[in-house]
């Protein structure tokens, strides 16, 4: 712990460590798990389980038939994105709490990313890594893994995704922590080590991934398998392919590098890949074999991009689906074979859903559209131009949250009423439901007004707009993929949370329960407490029926 960030965390990491002494006779008894194992999919909805069960055969069949399900998760907050949600499983708080409202925000000057971090330098594993440094030190409370390696110095934390806030969200301050960065190369940061990990860089020199570029994506089944059309309205497929399959990992003649790792991270290969580099991290550092309970994180971003690019209808998604079903199944089976069946205990859930396409539900005579962000920018500083001058009064806008210039806030705080016309004027869009000002929303976490209580559970001071849009159902903000997420819709909202392996039996549970539940439910099972944590544990996937 450096003296940067010290205060909260650092007490109440040192009251997670005390409390886990306490307890640790948990974590120490031999029949327990000896690894936990975190795998999240991005973007994967509840849904998904039920359109796709019947067609898997391996991985996630085992999970959905063998595990503990639960079928009411939903996360309770707005702002549904990669980043709060992997925050929201790694920690088992929420937004308000973490402190990681969504993947940027607003920070004075400029947007940036929930991980940037100037005090720390990236660290690569493949020539000319991106000049950001990368940690968790905006994350306010630690994850599960920073507690485990507080009760147990020797623990030992991998945690791997191509996604930077995927990886570090799930592992907190420390750990073999590994991503791909803004430049596509495998990188880490001194906020995690000084320098490449030796067994990282034994399998990212072993695998270069553009050994996959003589590949063409082709569905998994028979074209009568999936439902829909391969080509459906409002597909926004990467440069270098068509909304048709197949899909050349090479893309079309031209295809540049970086295009290449764009179609790579939009393809079944990238998670199948992230799978590999688990399994073989398992066997080179032994994971499940110390005397501590060690701690791995798998995210999986390939969905997300996939959803992006195709829509969750789209025949990609599901051979996507279809695939991760087999690369889950061998990262399994590596898990069985190198760690033993019974030792492991698995909870894999997902940071968030996905909106249908806009353009697909239009064609189809259903409601739904998009607001453009430059639409919300225009029409609100243009409403603060009529009170306060000439100007560029709102700076900002991060998906649902609005950000005014420094200028702006104050006059706003010293008269409120000047915000009214950019409220009424927002109100007015097609496709806005609500507009209103964040201030006081720390008071409505408890709110009975279902959008108020969301939109508090993912405020922080300092951090979020001042002004919160929220959109009709089937409304997305912006428009340059085919759809995205971030808001309180269930579409957004209800994921996966099933918990697998060692002591858990199958069963479906309709217990209303969140993300947040995982880690302490994982934590639960080493006799470990996260005092602070606002998930739940659920105890009862343990009793033998
Ligand atoms: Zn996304």
């Amino acid at each position: 712990m450096t003296h940067r960030r010290p205060t909260a965390a650092a007490v109440s990491l040192f009251l997670a460590a005390a409390t886990a002494l306490v307890c640790a006779t948990g974590a120490q008894t031999p029949t327990g798990p000896r690894l936990l194992v975190v795998i999240v999919v991005d973007q994967m909805r509840q849904d998904y389980l039920d359109r796709m069960a019947p067609l898997w055969t391996r991985g996630l069949k085992r999970l959905v038939t063998e595990g503990a399900v639960f079928e009411q998760s939903f996360y309770p907050y707005l702002q549904t994105v990669t980043c709060a949600g992997h925050a929201t499983i790694g920690t088992g708080s929420f937004p308000a709490t973490h402190g990681i409202i969504l993947n940027a925000w607003w920070r004075g000057t400029r947007s940036a990313s929930c991980t940037d971090d100037a005090s720390v330098q990236p660290v690569g594993y493949e020539p000319d890594p991106e000049t950001v440094g990368h940690s968790a030190a905006e994350l306010r409370v630690p994850t599960l893994a920073d507690r485990l390696r507080a009760a147990s110095p020797s623990s030992r934390v991998v945690t791997l995704s191509i996604k930077p806030r995927s990886a570090i969200m799930l592992a907190g301050r420390a750990g073999v922590v590994t991503w791909t960065d803004d430049r596509n190369r495998w990188a880490t940061s001194t906020a995690y080590a000084a320098a490449p990990d030796p067994d990282v860089q034994a399998f990212v020199t072993a695998h270069p991934r553009t050994s996959v570029k003589d590949q063409v994506w082709r569905r998994l089944l028979d074209d009568d398998r999936y439902t829909g059309t391969d080509t459906a309205v409002g597909e926004k497929p990467p440069t270098g392919w068509t909304p048709e399959f197949p899909h050349p990992m090479a893309g079309a003649p031209g295809t540049t590098d970086d295009q290449f790792y764009t179609l790579w991270e939009t393809s079944p290969y990238a998670d199948r890949y992230l799978a590999d580099m688990a399994a073989d991290l398992v066997v080179r550092k032994g994971l499940g074999q110390g005397e501590a309970v060690d701690f791995l994180g798998v995210s999986f971003s390939a969905l997300d991009y996939v959803g992006h690019k195709f829509g969750p209808d789209s025949h990609e998604v599901q051979d996507t689906l279809l695939r991760l079903d087999h690369t889950v199944g061998d990262l399994l089976d590596a898990l069985d074979r190198h760690v033993g069946r019974g030792r492991y205990l698995v909870g894999l859930s997902s940071d968030h859903g996905v909106a249908p396409v806009p353009e697909a539900r239009v064609s189809a005579g259903e409601s739904g559209g998009r607001i453009p962000t430059q639409l919300l920018l225009q029409t609100a500083n243009a409403a603060f131009v009529r009170v306060l001058g000439p100007g560029q009064h709102v700076v900002r806008a991060e998906y649902t949250q609005m950000y005014l210039s420094s200028v702006a806030q104050h006059q706003v705080i010293e008269n409120p009423r000047v915000l009214r016309p950019a409220l009424a004027a927002l109100e007015q869009l097609p496709g806005v439901a609500h507009a209103f000002p964040s201030a006081g929303l720390e008071r409505d976490r408890d709110s009975r007004d279902p959008i108020r209580r969301a939109a508090a559970l993912s405020y922080v001071p300092g951090r979020s707009g001042q002004i919160v849009v929220v959109p009709k159902p089937f409304y997305v903000i912006g428009g340059s993929d085919a759809t995205t997420h971030g808001t309180h819709q269930p579409y957004d909202q209800h994921v996966p949370l099933i918990f697998f392996g060692a002591g858990v039996t199958a069963g479906r549970h309709q217990t209303p329960a969140t993300p947040a539940d995982l880690a302490p439910t994982l934590a639960s099972r080493v006799g470990l407490a996260l005092p602070g944590a606002e998930g739940m544990v659920h105890a009862r996937i343990f009793e033998t029926p």
